[in-house]
């Protein structure tokens, strides 16, 4: 895999890329993993969302969303190439921020 491509922190990919979606539910939550190729740096990512909340937390807002929802996702690059020029504090990715669609999961009519 080529670090010829540096760290830019104004490169953005405002196209929505299809990733591949992975729901992965726990006891108390639900996540989903998406997993695609970042078009700026050409390198593999991974980067998961949580939704749901604890119930202990009676009306509070963890800043999560309850549901998938249909909106795109937004995230930084999360590869683990390391790119020249990252900064020492951002442990992944190229820099760039990526547009994600929303996943397209069949699995029916939730109660
Ligand atoms: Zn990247
Ligand atoms: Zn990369």
């Amino acid at each position: 895999m080529s670090t010829a491509i540096p760290y830019d922190s104004d490169a953005a990919h405002p196209t929505p890329l299809t990733f591949q979606w992975t729901r992965v539910e726990t006891s108390d939550e639900v996540s989903y993993e998406a997993t695609g190729t970042c078009p700026v740096c050409g390198c593999a990512m991974t980067r998961h969302w949580t939704f749901g909340q604890h119930l202990l937390a009676k009306g509070g807002f963890h800043g999560r969303r309850n549901e998938p929802g249909p909106q795109a996702y937004h995230t930084l690059c999360r590869c683990r190439t390391t790119h020249l020029g990252r900064p020492p504090h951002e442990e992944f990715g190229c820099g760039a921020l990526l547009v994600v669609a929303p996943p397209t999961l069949d699995d029916g009519p939730t109660p």
